[in-house]
């Protein structure tokens, strides 16, 4: 094996492995360096997404959500379930046989695509050089002609919380919790806090989610943030904003958290376990070589381009390593954008379209311009909305919090945003998405043929409601 490559990955999650599969479907010799290992100590692919966030998370959310509708919530379909039982180390066990699954599916596409894997660290020298330092010991050079940096990134630790691995955790360690904690704290309710808080709630624990801001969801539109917030209290999250955590004590078998309001009082609450959730940060640790020549930014990310290249000639960095948001889809568009350029071919990456979901249920889903960022441009804008109370096929599944916002430009209607909360909001705003890839109009999303009866319908007629012509719902007076 001769150790020069046209393309060099570093990293395997799913920023890496897609670019490295891109760029050897393309015809570029290409090896994709990870220094993952499974519990067992082997060299695994799939990064953060495959082995401990994305489907790991999904998993749990999975087996919790048909644990508590099993029950609480068959009685109303006329189904009594009695004596329903939980089994938290089958439920890790499922989760873990997925991650094997897809873990092995990624060595599997690399054979078939002839990507070279190889596992252990890899480190980026000057003049596209990377050293490779095997799990083995072993120390080589690889030369590259393109070298794509895709080493991903880490959850913040925060001094106030150290993560301990027992009692204060991480997002890693919350998806091993093996027995259901009867007071579970959650520090941050953003995306990761959410879902984990969703989780264990419903396999029974008393949920706290302690958040700093004042606002729930701050980035996201403010009307379906407000429904979400209404929803997960009514399911037993409690919620506390302008919750700052200052500090925490360990108590025996309990963690006491101290925590600011805005106000400025202290409040103190004791919980079982406490998982830290305040966001993640670029894992640039040990990458870079110091005369490697790739620049950081201000917030410790790799600086790049539009097209995803560094300062250094030859040298890109994708993923959750890049400015954007830290999204598994986003990495992987860039990843094949950046196998395209890196083939001769002219590419680029929509980043005003990127779904952006919270799996929670309902999901809370959204693509494109808030209702808040389209009023801050300036821009005159219509909006369109529909409750699932009024869908009947959510009736029928008895799924009807939420709704479909979908926001257009008043001049020329076309989409610029969509937000859901609601049943299978996630797989509903990917429809808007494509609608918004193609320029598509309010009016041609309502023109469109919408099978009966589907959730789908509720985006039809949130579409059509944005020029007053919903039909299964009063429209709102247009000026
Ligand atoms: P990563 O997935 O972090 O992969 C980077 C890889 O590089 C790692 O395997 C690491 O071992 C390897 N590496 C690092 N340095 C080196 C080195 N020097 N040499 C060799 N290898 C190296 N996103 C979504 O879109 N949807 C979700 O539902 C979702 N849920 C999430 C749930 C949780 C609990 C968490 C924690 C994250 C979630 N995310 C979700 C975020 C998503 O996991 C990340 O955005 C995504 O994994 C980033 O992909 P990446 O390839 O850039 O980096
Ligand atoms: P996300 O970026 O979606 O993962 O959300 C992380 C959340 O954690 C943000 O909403 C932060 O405001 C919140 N956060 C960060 N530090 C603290 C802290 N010390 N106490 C409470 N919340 C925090």
């Amino acid at each position: 094996m001769s150790d020069k490559y046209d393309v060099v990955v570093i990293g395997s999650g799913p920023a890496g492995y897609v670019a490295a599969i891109r760029a050897a479907q393309l015809g570029l010799k290409t090896a994709c360096i990870e220094k993952w290992k499974n519990k067992s100590g082997k060299g695994v692919n799939g990064g953060t997404c495959l082995n401990v966030g994305c489907i790991p998370s999904k998993a749990l959310l999975d087996s919790s959500y048909k644990y508590h509708e099993a029950k609480h919530d068959l009685g109303v379909h006329g189904i009594s379930a009695d004596g329903v039982g939980m089994d938290v180390p089958g439920m890790l066990d499922r989760k873990n046989k997925i991650i094997s699954q897809l873990t092995g599916g990624i060595a599997g596409l690399f054979k078939a695509n002839g990507v070279t894997s190889l596992y252990g660290t890899g480190k980026l020298l000057a003049g596209k050089k990377v050293e490779f330092a095997s799990n083995e010991g072993e120390v080589s050079i690889l030369e590259a002609e393109n070298v794509i940096l895709a080493s991903g990134s880490l959850p913040i630790a925060i001094p106030v919380a150290p993560v301990d691995g027992e009692l204060i955790l991480d997002s890693t360690g919350a998806l091993e919790i093996d027995e259901v904690p009867e007071r579970l704290g959650v520090i941050g309710a953003g995306v990761i806090g959410l879902e984990l808080g969703s989780v264990w709630n419903r396999l029974g624990s008393e949920v706290v989610l302690l958040e700093a801001m004042e606002d729930f969801l701050a980035i996201m539109d403010q009307a379906v943030a407000k429904e979400s917030k209404k929803i997960f209290t009514k399911q037993g999250l409690d919620i506390r904003l302008g919750a700052r955590v200052t500090g925490t004590e360990i108590k025996g078998k309990q963690v006491e958290v101290t925590y600011q309001s805005v106000a400025g009082d202290e409040h103190k609450e004791t919980f079982d376990k406490l998982i830290v959730c305040v966001g993640r940060r670029a894992f640039t640790d040990g990458l870079l070589a110091d005369d490697s020549g790739v620049q950081l930014d201000e917030r410790g990310t790799v600086f790049v381009n539009e097209q995803c290249a560094t300062n250094a000639p030859g040298v890109y960095a994708i993923g959750d390593l890049v400015r954007g948001p830290m999204l598994a889809h986003k990495g992987s568009e860039e990843g094949v954008m950046v196998a395209e350029i890196i083939a001769g071919h002219k590419a680029q990456m929509n980043y005003d379209i990127v779904p952006n979901v919270i799996y929670t249920h309902p999901e809370v889903a959204s693509v494109g311009l808030t209702e808040e960022q389209v009023k801050a441009a300036g821009d005159s804008y219509n909006v369109g909305t529909f409750p699932f109370a009024a869908s009947g096929r959510a009736m029928a599944a008895n799924d009807t919090d939420g709704f479909v916002k979908v926001i257009a430009h008043a001049d020329t209607d076309r989409i610029l945003g969509c937000h859901i909360v609601g049943p299978s909001a996630a797989d509903l705003v990917q429809q808007v998405a494509i609608a918004m890839e193609f320029g598509s109009s309010a009016e041609d999303l309502g023109m469109t043929v919408f099978g009966h009866p589907t959730l789908s319908e509720a985006v039809h007629e949130a579409a059509l409601a944005v020029n007053g012509g919903a039909i299964h719902i009063a429209n709102r007076k247009r000026k």
